[in-house]
């Protein structure tokens, strides 16, 4: 019951069965998962929703998969609210949240992306699977490999944050900590496929893996009642969530399922590590490579895979892009944890901050609809926040002491509302 039809050049449209192909040989352009839309439109209407699991899998005619899933079954389907108290902050009228910092199993949006690789992985007959990491697919392949029985190898920078690396650590896949940056572990990862057996996810499966991606914008867009936003502002690591959304709505236009899908798209980057941002200010075509120095460290690829697409998915929608330094990324944890009770990675910081700037230089219109992308859990990047929130107050436990330490001995942040 698969609608999956092969494989397609993203260059040169020459067609591939659906194997492990992730190049094409003729032009060495990427590929891309091709569906049957025709066969999808004649039987997915808005009403099939209605009965449907409350997973990602919700939408399983559009993802690449042959038969039932494997792995992450209880992924995707996270909150997406209207941000009130956000929005009055930054002066705009219709401000919306999607979460993927909660309810995910590994509390990122890589969940969405594993779940999907692994089934794949499976069905191509891997019985090992393996990822070079920012972060937070460490997490979500080592979990998610645990629990559908795969032999998981996984490789980061050796820098990464401690709470990446325990959640990583706790589902006791073999970690291998690389000293360099993430661009020479992906590098090595590449050399390392071409002689194992394995499927990695973000590199020889790469192809079915992105495809995951797009159910994030599915749900947007029926959370938000079969519609699309007028803007959204997405976080950039490889790029490709940007171009997956921009997929995603673009499809769901195509099957009739919404209206429009004239969406513009923000791309979010950290100023330390802002190729994209970067090629897409200047309006050019080649990404030029930056060695990462921020606190967001999912966010920093400094050669990113998908930079070329998701320069011109973002040009193509009329949106634009910006950056925010690591101070601008702290403040505004702090501004969506006060306001609307969420505590993000740093990723959300940048996200949240350009959006913010992107609204005050009048990029984005106060008055149109605008969705902001959270897509990890604060609760992982904890570093960059230490001796940055005042402290607790200290005191005895008796009375007299709490109420000479509320009578004005309390300081700081902790004194607040
Ligand atoms: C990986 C990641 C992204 C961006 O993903 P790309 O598709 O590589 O651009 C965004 N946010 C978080 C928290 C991530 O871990
Ligand atoms: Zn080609």
């Amino acid at each position: 019951m698969s609608c999956v039809v092969g494989l397609k050049c993203r260059e040169c449209g020459r067609l591939y069965p659906k194997e492990v192909v992730f190049v094409c040989e003729y032009c060495f352009g990427s590929v891309e998962v091709d569906y049957d839309y025709d066969a999808i439109r004649r039987t997915l209407t808005k009403a099939s929703f209605a009965t449907r699991p409350k997973s990602l899998w919700r939408y399983r005619e559009l993802l690449p998969i042959e038969g039932e899933p494997t792995a992450g079954l209880t992924s995707g389907f996270t909150p997406f609210f209207r941000a009130e108290r956000l929005s009055r902050a930054l002066d705009v009228r219709e401000l919306y949240l999607k979460d993927d910092s909660v309810c995910h199993p590994t509390l990122s949006f890589k969940d969405r992306v594993v779940s999907v690789a692994l089934t794949r992985a499976q069905e191509l007959g891997f019985d090992t699977v393996a990822c070079a990491s920012t972060g937070n697919l460490a997490n979500a392949v080592a979990a998610h490999a645990a629990r559908a029985g795969l032999k998981r190898y996984i490789f980061i920078p050796a820098d990464l944050e401690m709470g990446k690396v325990v959640a990583s650590l706790i589902y006791q896949p073999t970690l291998v900590a690389v000293e360099g940056t993430y661009d020479e572990v992906n590098r090595l990862c590449a050399e390392i496929g071409a002689k194992y057996p394995w499927a990695f996810v973000n590199i020889n499966i790469r192809p079915y893996y992105a495809e995951g991606s797009k159910t994030y914008g599915f749900e947007i867009a029926e959370q938000l009642g079969w519609r699309v936003p007028a803007h959204i502002v997405i976080p950039a690591a490889g790029g490709s969530l940007i171009t997956k959304i921009a997929k995603a709505f673009k499809e769901l236009a195509l099957l009739g399922l919404v209206s429009d899908s004239r969406t513009k798209l923000y791309a979010a980057q950290a100023t330390g590590c802002a190729p994209i941002v970067n090629t897409i200010k200047a309006r050019a075509d080649i990404v030029k490579p930056v060695k990462p120095n921020t606190i967001a460290k999912s966010l920093a690829i400094g050669n990113p895979a998908d930079g070329y697409y998701a320069t011109k998915a973002v040009l193509e929608s009329g949106g634009w892009a910006e950056s925010a330094s690591d101070d601008e990324i702290i403040d505004a944890m702090k501004l969506l944890a006060e306001t609307e009770g969420v505590f993000t990675e740093t990723a959300g910081g940048v996200t949240l901050a350009v959006a913010k700037k992107l609204i005050e230089q009048g990029t984005i219109p106060r008055d149109e609809p605008l969705v902001i992308c959270i897509t990890g859990n604060g609760l992982k990047t904890q570093e960059p926040l230490l001796n940055r929130l005042g402290q607790a107050a200290r005191i005895k436990p008796s009375l007299a002491s709490f109420e000479a330490a509320l009578s004005g001995q309390l300081s700081g942040a902790a004194t607040r509302g």
